[in-house]
């Protein structure tokens, strides 16, 4: 099976390349690395519409696209390959992407287009930036397991693996997202030259966590594997507007 692998830290990354290491120990599998040429955290589902992208090749199997994780996924499939991959890894990223974040993340968007694609895909982060070894790991499982039980249609996997060595994992939970605080903070300074300019800076954030959310899962030690569909509705709410005047003012 071809297996594209891709993220939004750069094809250079530490993630990407134990990813790619662990999963090339299979011999059923076949790893092709797409992924941008810089760093690209919190690009989102960004599309570069209004400039050319280069697609090139790096070693044999990794390429680096002047643009975003989602340009990666879609070049890869729609003609940049020889062949187009069958299902879509995205990571492994250094830091978690639970809760409201995944609305920033570009490794969550890369399996998001993968899934739009129609290809299993699945997002992993590492929640630190040390045992990737056992991050590689487990998204070797959950690809296999994804890739023989199938999931739902437009739904993918968001993976967050606490940063520990494998034999201290309590094990893997299913979880739902959870619900972040947001304490960012967007430092003010000027400039050598007296102009302004701001610095979106972020502190720790806190959580409103569940028992059966990501954030609690990995705090306590396990695997989160939320699944994450890609209608955005909330279908409750459709009932909550029913009593709205809606008529054409
Ligand atoms: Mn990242």
């Amino acid at each position: 099976m071809r297996v594209l692998l891709t993220n939004d830290d750069g094809y250079f990354a530490a993630g990407i390349s134990v990813l790619r290491r662990v999963l090339s120990r299979n011999p059923d599998l076949d790893v092709v690395v797409v992924a941008p040429d810089r760093e690209q955290s919190g690009s989102s589902h960004a599309l570069t519409l209004h400039r050319p992208l280069r697609f090139d090749e790096v070693e044999p199997g990794v390429y680096k696209v002047d643009g975003t994780p989602t340009d990666c996924v879609l070049l890869a499939t729609r003609g940049g390959l020889p062949e187009p991959p069958e299902a879509v890894v995205s990571g492994i990223n250094a830091g978690a992407n639970m809760g409201d974040d995944v609305t920033y993340s570009g490794t969550v968007a890369a399996a998001m287009e993968g899934t739009l694609l129609g290809l299993p895909s699945l997002a992993v982060s590492l929640v630190g930036g040390t045992h990737f070894e056992t991050a590689a790991e487990i998204a070797a499982k959950l690809l296999s397991e994804a890739c023989t039980k199938g999931l739902p249609r437009e739904t993918l996997l968001n993976v967050n693996v606490p940063d520990c060595s494998r034999d201290r994992l309590k094990g893997v939970r299913v979880t739902r997202q959870s619900k972040r605080t947001y304490h960012d903070e967007v430092i003010a300074k000027r400039d050598p030259r007296g102009r302004a300019y701001f610095w979106i800076a972020g502190d720790t954030p806190t959580w409103v966590a569940s028992d059966d959310s990501d954030y609690a899962a990995v705090m306590s030690g396990f695997v989160s594997v939320t699944p994450l569909h890609l209608d955005l509705t909330h279908h409750a709410a459709i009932e909550a507007l029913a009593d709205w005047n809606l008529e054409l003012p």
